[in-house]
């Protein structure tokens, strides 16, 4: 049973890929610390520039984590950690056993910046069959297989690397039937170019994933036609709360009250079954542990919230259970 379901999350990453170096001599020292209490509201706001926070690395405090979700009638975290941000396939088994949980894990790579000389040099296709391979048979002999195709990351601007990678991606996608899950660049053109392109290949929106939904999609007519194609539309930051967006300063990460908005919007449109909900935890500031609202914030805290503005039951049960259950369901 799929039941209550995170659809995108990390449990074990090196997100050290989104360092941001602070162009102050005074501030660079504190790139290096460790995250203490004494350090906590520096991280939280500069939460690139601190390298221990990019690393999560225990599977103790993945455990203790996770099973908060357990805890709060939560079934399965999708884990879309992918190739070059440090996926751990025996690590998330372990992780599943010990907590109870279903883990789904991710198959692909993530952005360009992460992009191996393997990957540089490799062909579609070669790189669609180690996908096919992940999802089929498992990853390098382990048999341990992907249930997803993702996080698959692209910039803007899209770097050819990355579009390589995407369309391998559909290529996997049509071949598995499994779920296809893209990280988009932060620019409101990006989801619709992307899809574009996912058109182009054959790939199946109904089988398609977009991530990131409310810190790339601003505006409602946008958003509307990201809507129309069909996809599935993730609103995976919930519990970044913080405005300030050190990835993307000339914009803003919208807080909770913004996403239950847009997804009030949505559902008011008939689109409930088009929406998934996530934390996209990836640095150690948003785990409880370091002061954050953890893995059970959606369903301890925002659950709560949007019923008590009126969300229906049977809409509930649709973006929780019944959405990524659809999504995660293929032969
Ligand atoms: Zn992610």
């Amino acid at each position: 049973m799929v039941g209550l379901t995170l659809a995108h999350e990390h449990l074990l990453i090196d997100f050290t890929a989104v360092l941001t170096k602070p162009s102050e001599a005074s501030q660079r020292g504190r790139m290096h610390e460790p995250v203490t209490l004494e350090n906590l509201g520096w991280v939280r706001h500069n939460w690139t520039s601190s390298i221990d926070n990019l690393r999560l690395f225990d599977e103790q405090t993945a455990v203790d984590e996770a099973s908060e979700f357990f805890q709060a009638g939560g079934s399965t975290i999708v884990d879309v950690t992918s190739v070059g941000v440090g996926r751990d396939p025996q690590a998330l088994l372990r992780i599943s056993r010990r907590t109870g949980l279903n883990v789904v894990m991710g198959s692909g790579f993530y952005i360009d910046s992460t992009h191996s000389d393997w990957l540089r040099a490799a062909s579609v296709d070669e790189i669609a069959s180690q996908i096919i391979n992940d999802v089929d048979e498992g990853v390098d002999g382990t048999g341990i297989r992907a249930g997803i195709i993702g996080e698959i990351g692209c910039s803007w601007p899209w770097t050819d690397s990355e579009r390589k990678v995407l369309e391998a991606a559909v290529v996997a996608q049509r071949e598995t039937g499994a779920p296809l899950l893209i990280h988009p660049g932060r620019d409101e053109k990006a989801p619709l170019e992307l899809l574009s392109a996912v058109d182009g290949w054959g790939g199946d929106f109904r089988r398609t994933v977009l991530s990131h939904i409310e810190r790339t999609i601003y505006d409602r007519g946008i958003l509307d036609e990201v809507a129309a194609t069909g996809v599935y539309l993730n609103f995976d930051l919930f519990g970044h709360d913080e405005s300030h967006y050190p990835l993307a300063p000339d914009t803003y990460m919208p807080a909770d009250h913004e996403r239950i908005e847009q997804i009030e919007h949505l559902i008011a449109d008939g689109r409930s079954s088009q929406i998934l909900l996530a934390h996209d935890v990836c640095s150690k500031h948003r785990l409880k542990r370091y002061g954050g609202h953890g893995y059970d914030h959606i369903p301890s805290r925002i659950v709560p919230r949007m019923r008590a503005r009126g969300m229906h039951e049977e809409d509930v049960r649709m973006v929780m259970v019944d959405n990524p259950t659809r999504m995660l369901t293929f032969n």
